[in-house]
């Protein structure tokens, strides 16, 4: 089977190991976003040129998208509830076939996004207390 995070096959991932930086992570309650590599439109890896299409029209929102998702879920990290050093990060990474778009962004702090790094996982459905 597949892990639902990293897309590699069970025996080939480290998502899950006890004490890695992904486990503490994930025992914060992300669910894994779209559950298999295999779903991605692109057989094997994402073509260049769709990953610096992506990142261009990030670039060009980014501030607009970051005010609208900070607006709807608040200026916090939404994996550990930090408030400083907010990126907006593609919860299906453009490496697994993520796109750009409003929905697809989560606000996770420096710390949580290096974590997270290529891991499809949305942390936007828990609440963090003020
Ligand atoms: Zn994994
Ligand atoms: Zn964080």
């Amino acid at each position: 089977m597949y892990c639902g995070y990293c897309g590699r096959l069970d025996h080939r991932c480290a998502c899950s190991e006890a004490n890695s930086a992904a486990a503490s992570f994930l025992s914060r309650g992300g669910r894994a976003f779209q559950p298999r590599w295999q779903a991605s439109p692109y057989k094997r890896a994402v073509p260049p040129q769709v990953k610096r299409r992506e990142r261009a029209i990030l670039k060009r929102n980014y501030r607009s998208w970051y005010a609208d998702v900070a607006g709807k879920s608040g200026a916090r990290c939404a994996n550990c509830g930090a408030d400083e050093d907010l990126v907006l990060d593609h919860v299906l990474p453009i490496a697994k076939g993520g796109r750009s778009t409003l929905d697809n962004l989560q606000l996770l702090c420096a710390a949580c996004n290096r974590i997270k790094g290529k891991l499809a996982i949305d942390c936007r459905s828990f609440r963090h207390p003020e």
